[in-house]
């Protein structure tokens, strides 16, 4: 009897989920149908699109960039959302019901160029370009690009940032804040409407989502609509479970199956290959498959400029945002987002075999420890290591420091914190057998749940 409950719940369950993602729209290239002529003709005609620009009235294959202009006009014809679901990202700046008749109203015409490479996409009186950096990201992406230069068309205009990796450059990238309403608002709204009141959207596509909106948001306003605080994050020895600690509540975490690092990101955590990194979803759960290559945080420029480094760190110093590398030979290279290119290299006279964001000291930077064990600490301004003068205890695998406290994970697998009389004692958070552990920055655009 036992065994034919079984199989009946997973029966209904299976048929369940089936149907309901057939119902979904589809979020990969590859899974999206041939279009018609006469759709194809239609959307052509619609938008004015330069079709021979992307490469031709191609109708399935989404190599041809047309094909995945007509994927990208699918999603925001057909997505439905529904009304409930507050989220502070929804202002109501655009009907959800009205995407792609506003889009549509905004677009004089579109077409394919690779002019200004810094961009992804450009507006020029309500004439869009899409860019090769259009090109090479996700659908949700692409999606995301067309209603942001749809917006551009009103008017509304970047201004310089006071923050984030375009900080201090004279390139216009920001918003002043988010009740303006400019370009990067109705991006965000977009991706918190998919993520939070979504109806038809595959659940990959919603974690995307929710992942973009907490990379952007976090950066392109110079007032920021979220607030931050920290998590800790640990990894179990099996690397099959994550374990996210925020405040007092405990949340079982999607783990990548691939091999890598773990390392922070501007919205959450991935894992880090060498080659590439694997997003990890601290809001809920994907219900998809595991590996979301990070397009979100500035790991994506290793995808974009494909070079084999030893680590990487996205980090903030002083409201700027940072991605610097260690290449395999021992060089440091820092990326330079105003020129769109990595900076010089700089000869490290150490082999770094592991690095840290903070010290025991309760010091936060990029640090890195060299094969005896000697810190060095990377100055972003200056782009010089320099030694501190100090050794890292080799019983400590990681450090992180959570509003003023400090965490140790030592290589017995248990996370310590420092007692009153400055002695490491096992900390009372929910403790297993840990391999890594950091701190995650987590943000109020959603809320963290199962
Ligand atoms: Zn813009």
């Amino acid at each position: 009897m036992k065994m034919i409950f079984l199989s009946l719940v997973f029966l209904s369950s299976f048929a369940e989920d089936s149907t309901a993602l057939a119902d979904n729209l589809p979020y990969l290239d590859q899974q999206f149908s041939c279009s018609t002529q006469e759709e194809a003709q239609g959307v052509a005609r619609d938008l004015n699109i330069d079709v021979k620009s992307f490469g031709g009235l191609e109708l399935c294959n989404a190599q041809i960039d047309f094909k995945k202009l007509l994927n990208d006009l699918v999603i925001i014809k057909n997505g439905k959302f529904s009304a409930s679901g507050a989220n502070l990202f929804i202002r109501n700046f655009i009907p959800p019901e009205r995407y792609y008749d506003w889009m549509k109203s905004m677009t004089r015409g579109m077409r394919r160029g690779n002019e200004i490479p810094s961009a992804t996409a450009y507006n020029s009186s309500g004439y869009f370009t899409m860019q090769e950096g259009w090109a090479k990201l996700s659908t949700l992406g692409r999606v995301g690009t067309v209603l942001h230069e749809a917006r551009h068309t009103e008017n509304y205009r970047h201004i310089p940032c006071h923050q984030g990796p375009y900080m201090n450059s004279s390139m216009q990238g920001c918003d002043e804040n988010y009740t303006y309403g400019g370009s990067h608002a109705i991006e965000m709204e977009y991706y918190a409407r998919v993520a939070t009141q979504g109806q038809n959207f595959h659940p990959v596509y919603k974690s995307m989502a929710r992942l973009m909106a907490i990379a952007r948001s976090n950066f392109v306003f110079n007032s920021t609509p979220i607030r931050l605080r920290e998590g800790l994050f640990t990894l179990d020895k099996a690397r099959q479970k994550g374990l996210l600690i925020d405040n007092v509540k405990t949340f079982a975490r999607e783990v990548p199956t691939s091999e890598g690092l773990l390392k922070r990101t501007s919205f959450g955590a991935s894992l880090f290959s060498g080659q590439k990194a694997y997003a990890i979803e601290m809001y809920g759960t994907t219900g998809g498959p595991s590996e979301l290559l990070d397009t979100y945080s500035y790991f994506k420029l290793l995808l974009s400029f494909p070079i084999q480094v030893k680590d990487f760190e996205e980090f903030d110093f002083n409201l700027k945002r940072y991605a610097v590398a260690i290449t395999n030979t021992n060089k440091l290279i820092s990326f330079d987002f105003p020129t769109g290119k990595w900076g010089s290299e700089v000869v490290l006279n150490l082999n770094p075999v592991k690095s840290s964001t903070a010290l025991d000291n309760g010091e936060t930077g990029y640090f890195l420890i060299d094969d005896q064990l000697s810190i060095h600490k990377y100055d972003p301004t200056t782009h010089q290591v320099s030694p501190v003068g100090r050794k890292w205890n080799a019983d400590i695998v990681s450090i992180a420091k959570i509003n003023q406290r400090l965490y140790f994970l030592k290589t017995d697998g248990k996370v310590y914190e420092k007692s009153s009389s400055g002695n490491l004692e096992v900390s009372s958070i929910p403790q297993e057998n840990f391999s890594s552990m950091l701190s995650v920055p987590l943000y109020d655009g959603f809320e963290v749940v199962l």
